[in-house]
Formats: C-alpha cells, sequence, structure tokens
C-alpha cells in the first residue's frame, strides 16, 4: 500500500515537470487518479495522500464506489470510458465529469437524468483522432482536410452545447497505446488534437474548449507538453 504514496509522488513530480516544459504553471494540470478495478482501500489510501480526483469507466462499479466513499465530501468522481445510454443514471447521479461524449445521443439521456438529480455535469467531447478502429469518439481522423468530419462534430458540439446540466469543458482523445506506436505518432497525435480544440474554439465559443483531457500512464508527460489540461493517470499510480 505505502508503494502508493511513492507513485503518486512520482507522477506528480512528473506532470510539473511537464507542465514546466511546456510553459504552464502545474496548477492548471488536473490528474485524475484512474481507479477502475481498483479496491475502496485503495482509493481511500490514494485520497489520504491528496488525490481527490478518480476515475471509473463501469457504471455500476462507479455507483458502488461513490456510494461507499460518500463520506469524502470533496472527492470527484471522472466517468472516463464509453457509456451505454441504459447505464447513464449513475454516471448523472454520482459523476462529476464525464468524459466521454462520443455521440450526441448519450448527452441527451445524461441531460435529461441530470434533471432528476437537480445536478450538472462537466463534459468532454471524445474525439477520435488516430483513426484506430478499436476506438470510440467523433472521427477526426482527417479532420485538418474532410470537411464532413469538422461539420459532423461542429453540429453535434452546437446540439450538445444547448442542452441543459451539461457543462462543455473541451475534448478528450486517446493516443494509440505506447507499446504500438512509437513516442512521435503519440506526439502527432496529441498535436493534431490540440489544433483541432484551438480550432473549435475559435469556430464556436471562445469560453468553451479551453480544457483538454489527454494522456494516460505510458504518454501523459508528452500530452502535457502537447497542451494537455487534465491527464488520465491509472497504472503508474496505483502499480
Ligand atoms: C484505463 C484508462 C486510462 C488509464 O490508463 P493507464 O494506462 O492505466 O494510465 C485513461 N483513460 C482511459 C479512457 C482509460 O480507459
Amino acid at each position: 500500500m505505502e508503494k502508493f504514496e511513492e507513485n503518486i509522488a512520482n507522477v506528480i513530480k512528473r506532470v510539473h515537470a511537464a507542465a514546466e516544459r511546456s510553459g504552464r504553471p502545474a496548477d492548471t494540470i488536473t490528474l485524475i487518479a484512474v481507479s477502475k478495478t481498483q479496491t475502496i482501500d485503495a482509493i481511500q489510501t490514494a485520497y489520504k495522500y491528496g488525490v481527490r480526483e478518480f476515475g471509473e469507466n463501469r457504471s455500476k462499479e462507479l455507483e458502488e464506489k461513490a456510494t461507499q466513499l460518500s463520506s469524502l465530501p470533496d472527492i470527484k468522481w471522472n466517468f472516463i470510458g464509453s457509456l451505454q445510454t441504459k447505464q447513464a443514471g449513475p454516471v448523472a447521479e454520482c459523476g462529476h465529469v464525464f468524459h466521454a461524449v462520443d455521440r450526441v445521443e448519450i448527452a441527451t439521456t445524461l441531460s435529461r437524468k441530470l434533471d432528476k438529480y437537480g445536478k450538472e455535469l462537466k463534459v468532454y467531447i471524445q474525439v477520435n483522432v488516430s483513426g484506430e478502429e478499436t476506438k470510440s469518439g467523433f472521427d477526426c481522423s482527417a479532420w485538418e482536410t474532410n470537411v464532413d468530419q469538422r461539420d459532423t462534430l461542429l453540429n453535434s458540439i452546437e446540439v450538445i452545447g444547448k442542452l441543459p446540466n451539461l457543462e462543455i469543458q473541451g475534448l478528450m482523445t486517446m493516443a494509440p497505446i505506447s507499446a504500438s506506436a512509437s513516442p512521435d505518432t503519440i506526439r502527432n497525435i496529441f498535436r493534431r488534437t490540440k489544433n483541432l480544440s484551438d480550432w473549435v474554439r475559435t469556430v464556436y465559443s471562445a469560453n468553451q474548449f479551453q480544457k483538454l483531457s489527454m494522456g494516460m500512464s505510458g504518454d501523459f508527460e508528452i500530452a502535457i507538453e502537447e497542451g494537455a489540461t487534465c491527464v488520465r493517470v491509472g497504472s503508474a499510480i496505483f502499480k
């Protein structure tokens, strides 16, 4: 268990160093400890060492953990995986941030369910910039040249932006896993996503799309160097 303390300190140190390299204050980067599959004990230990943002990707697991840890008032639950509409209830009820709006339908469902709980939810629009078929998100694999991809994304954002109870934060993406792609390839995906985010911001609204959720254990430093404001780190913390 005590290993967590060292892992967390080490990850935080690396986040700070990467923020410095990107010319931004470290406190503008949010570290999410991805606690999916981890025990309540593990989450409590991470909490003890100062972690407040946790990431889950199963609706039922989120509900169970949020319920068991409801005595920790400042804990924040991030839902980071794709979500089926019939499992949206617990995310609306317990979630603070949803990182994976990959279609209008899930945003509509969450918006409606949030009404019931009198809650708001911060959301990220997930984009698939790498073009890998296994990845969810709006297809932005050739957004620089493909007008249809840009139109679909913008039209969807337009609809999602009008839904009550949802606050769009920005874009979220996943790079190819580091085992199968070179650092240059990964960097390029993050850079293209940052460019897309900048473009959406100029077209859509200056106040939104200030945030960018990208980077995992294998690539969070590259992501920060390329403009991530939020990294989702699991195994580097809970190993
Ligand atoms: C599991 C997961 C992470 C964390 O992955 P690690 O490699 O363990 O850091 C981040 N983002 C998403 C969307 C995930 O599903």
